[in-house]
């Protein structure tokens, strides 16, 4: 099926329970307006006021940094590449320009990463908790554990063991139940563009970085180690989320994702479930069993019970959360179930 067809089909999957989207509004109007009177009870109308300012300012640096300029800077080779490769009617480019609700979901996660507002999500999430530690560690060990005389073999080590543990996030994101919900909302694209990379709810990016904000400031490293990387960084992960057919031959196969191999990550076939969950190395994959190995180049994404993309942004921002929440609910009943079960023979 053509995946703008796909896109434009209504689901038959029942929509985040069945609850409907003016209940779902009326709670999180509620659940925003109880977190602003609360903040503004606990530092007063003018500190809070003061506050938000500089968070504002903060935001503002964070746009007009380096890493901004070099992150724009890879998205964008990746856009022109595309549009050599795959000609203008099939690029992210002609996608953007004429967008479907997946594709505007895309735009709206994009700007959210840009502007990098997802560590008050995860000071929310983690409760605060998150902060200390990371305060805590800047105190007692400012320049991280991990400090070798030669700063080129720092970078890589340290990119290497990130990689690693982002492949375990991204297995846990699919095997939690909770974590699947929040991670979901990145599968529900129904199409591919290069900002689809960028595609997550600041739920599962909060939990993101609870799970690697920690080990990230433990291991250290300086900001211009990461500079250089991170335009390497930002080219391939826009690759991946591309249509462009590149399986990387045997690179692909034992070194590097390459786009063929995230693209089965997002098919919606069961086979293909649970597989290549590595982020730049595709070998924890072959190491821990994850690995596809299969001639399959799928010319669709989607992800199944898709309930994403035919009710609005809004509706959809709130439905993952929500999703999230329900299945929180539902492990006291299934834990308990799981203990009334006779033990196994
Ligand atoms: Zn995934
Ligand atoms: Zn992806």
């Amino acid at each position: 099926m053509d995946i703008r067809a796909a896109a434009a089909e209504p689901s038959n999957a029942p929509l985040a329970g069945g609850i409907g989207s003016r209940t779902i509004m009326l709670l999180a109007v509620a659940l925003v307006g109880a977190v602003v009177a609360a903040l503004m009870a606990a530092y007063g109308p003018s500190a809070f006021a003061v506050k938000l300012m500089k968070f504002t300012a903060s935001r503002w640096d964070a746009v007009i940094s380096p890493y901004a300029g070099v992150y724009l800077g890879g998205i964008g080779i990746v856009l022109v590449v595309e549009v050599f490769v795959l000609g203008y009617r099939q690029s992210s480019i002609y996608r953007l320009l004429h967008p479907t609700q997946s594709t505007w979901m895309d735009v709206f996660c994009f700007a959210i990463d840009f502007l990098k507002v997802a560590g008050v999500f995860m000071t929310i999430f983690s409760l605060g908790l998150a902060d200390v530690a990371l305060k805590a560690i800047g105190r007692v060990t400012p320049q991280g554990v991990l400090v070798l005389e030669n700063p080129i073999l720092q970078t890589v080590v340290i990119f290497v063991v990130i990689d690693f543990l982002k492949y375990w996030m991204h297995y846990f994101q699919h095997i939690w139940g909770f974590w699947w919900e929040a991670h979901k909302f990145h599968h529900a694209a129904t199409e591919f563009n290069v900002i689809t990379t960028t595609r997550g709810h600041p739920l599962d990016s909060a939990m993101r970085i609870v799970f690697l904000a920690v080990p990230t400031a433990l291991l250290g490293g300086t900001g211009d180690q990461f500079l250089f990387l991170s335009l390497l960084l930002s080219m391939h992960s826009g690759l991946t989320h591309s249509m462009i057919n590149w399986d990387f031959g045997w690179v692909g196969r034992w070194v590097l994702m390459s786009p063929v191999t995230h693209r089965i990550h997002h098919s919606d076939m069961p086979e293909h479930f649970e597989k290549n969950m590595g982020s730049v190395f595709i070998i924890w994959d072959r190491l821990f069993g994850t690995y596809y190995d299969g001639q399959t180049v799928n010319p669709t994404v989607n992800v199944s019970d898709n309930f994403y993309n035919h009710k609005g942004l809004l509706y959809d921002l709130l439905a993952c959360p929500w999703a999230v929440l329900r299945t929180i609910g539902r492990l006291p009943r299934r834990l308990l179930a799981r203990q009334a079960l006779p033990p196994a023979e």
